[in-house]
């Protein structure tokens, strides 16, 4: 596979180090909250990225973590009245039926902040005794950004405004900080008030870890100091994967990630997500409006991952009826393939220019657009034929976690009303249109609209 990288900006061929398994990161939930369909972006195409590289046969070892101690978990267990370890499992079951629902694989390990607390105090200590790092007079301890001449490589920082000379005196104590401002970052908080319960002990006093210190802590406990890929959104690249950077490669000495995958933001009605303008979705806000998670994703995967994608109810009506007609030409292909061909192949047949375009940085579009070309080259096609391309679309689905509605909802229409259609599709059959006319208005005061076409008759409520 092809994937563009933001430390080289530019496309590069995927080769795991060992020859064998592509071991990678992805930054995780923060749980003091249900994840947004923004998150679920991110989370989505690493789940296609890993499925794509599983599809093509290579082995893969994906470690996501779980940010279950940081300024926000604490300010929301704190005003619920939640202990906060009972808070984020909370909201991590939430995170885990989402990811579910959404047919992302779970990681193959999902470590959490706070278990891995004397990992992330081992490192701080390394980075003291190398001189990366100073207690300062707070009781906190910071990353000294002047001792890393490489740090900003990633989010190019030479080419921005920012040099470490102009702001290298400053601080910032808080887990997230503004974009563009270069500061010494926080490696451990002295104990605030404001924290409850919610501290530990350490060589400098008690208090908990920074944000960032999490990843490079995990990221050396379950992949070591080089490995293939590391991943998140593209709100991550400054200061957060700098940051881990900057902590791994000091502490730990390697190189650290090979490659680095960063998703574009979701936008919702063209602009940014917000609680204030209620377009903050979550998927239970749109199950309530009647949308299933599986066409959620189908919305996810519709736009490439490098540019940005706007959401909107709209484009959920436009996944399912693509939803339908996809099932629809799979249900044709598996009846001429017939029974018991079922096939498995390596081939993607007329599914390869799908194939071939989620190989090349990860089109997803692209590969949707191939695989409506594919089924039409397949229309034609019977017995051990529609077999073989049968698994070739089925092959590209399990890639993009596409996971088709069994049947149209006929299910809903009630059978007096079947009834009554089937009976006036039989008068149109016998050209009868009068009889058909008086059928359909009578169907209409019943609250059901009827839509012909040469092969049988739709029914929609009114
Ligand atoms: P968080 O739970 O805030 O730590 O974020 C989890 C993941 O979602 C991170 O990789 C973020 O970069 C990503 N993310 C946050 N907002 C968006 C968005 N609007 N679109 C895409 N990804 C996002
Ligand atoms: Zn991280």
């Amino acid at each position: 596979m092809r994937l563009h990288d933001t430390l080289e900006r530019g496309l590069r061929d995927l080769r795991p180090i060992d020859g064998s398994t592509l071991r990678f990161y992805c930054c995780g939930p923060t749980v003091y909250g249900p994840a947004h369909i923004g998150n679920f972006r991110t989370f989505v195409m690493q789940d296609v990225f890993r499925r794509t590289l599983e599809t093509g046969g290579m082995r893969t070892f994906h470690v996501r973590n779980v940010t279950d101690v940081d300024d926000k978990t604490i300010r929301d267990s704190q005003a619920a009245g939640v202990p906060l370890g009972e808070f984020t499992a909370g909201w991590l079951e939430r995170f885990h039926r989402d990811c579910q629902a959404l047919n992302c694989l779970p990681p193959h390990v999902e470590p959490g902040a706070v278990e891995h607390l004397p990992q992330q105090i081992a490192m701080i200590e390394a980075l003291v005794e190398k001189g990366h790092a100073y207690a300062a007079e707070d009781g906190s301890v910071y990353f000294r950004i002047e001792s890393f001449p490489e740090y900003g490589s990633l989010s190019h920082l030479d080419t921005r405004e920012l040099s470490l000379g102009k702001t290298q005196q400053s601080r910032a104590n808080a887990d997230e900080y503004e974009k563009d401002s270069l500061a010494d970052f926080v490696l451990w908080k002295a104990r605030r008030p404001e924290d409850g319960p919610n501290f530990w002990k350490s060589p400098w006093g008690e208090g908990r870890p920074g944000w960032h210190l999490e990843c490079s802590a995990m990221i050396q406990e379950y992949l070591g100091s080089d490995f293939d890929l590391h991943s998140g959104g593209v709100d991550l690249v400054f200061p957060h994967h700098e940051n881990e950077i900057a902590q791994s490669r000091c502490a730990c000495g390697g190189n650290f990630a090979r490659h680095w995958f960063h998703i574009t933001h979701l936008l919702v009605d063209g602009g940014k997500m917000s609680k204030s303008v209620g377009n903050l979705y979550t998927l239970d806000d749109l199950a309530e409006k009647g949308f299933t998670a599986l066409e959620v994703r189908y919305v996810l995967i519709g736009a490439h991952y490098r540019k940005p994608l706007n959401f909107t109810l709209e484009s959920l009506s436009g996944a399912r009826e693509a939803l339908a007609k996809l099932a629809k030409g799979a249900r044709s292909l598996a009846e001429r393939a017939g029974e018991g061909t079922m096939l498995d192949s390596v081939e993607f047949g007329p599914f390869e220019s799908a194939w071939e375009a989620l190989n090349d940085d990860l089109n997803t579009p692209g590969a949707l657009g191939g695989i409506f070309t594919g089924l039409r080259e397949a229309s034609k096609l019977e017995g051990v034929d529609a077999a073989r391309a049968l698994a070739g679309l089925n092959r590209i689905l399990r890639a993009l976690g596409i996971e088709l509605p069994e049947e149209e909802a006929a299910a809903d229409v009630p059978a007096e009303i079947r009834a009554l259609a089937d009976e006036r599709w039989q008068a149109r059959l016998g050209k009868d249109w009068a009889r058909s006319d008086e059928m359909r208005d009578q169907l209409a005061e019943m609250g059901w609209a009827v839509k012909d076409s040469k092969e049988g008759y739709e029914l929609n409520p009114i």
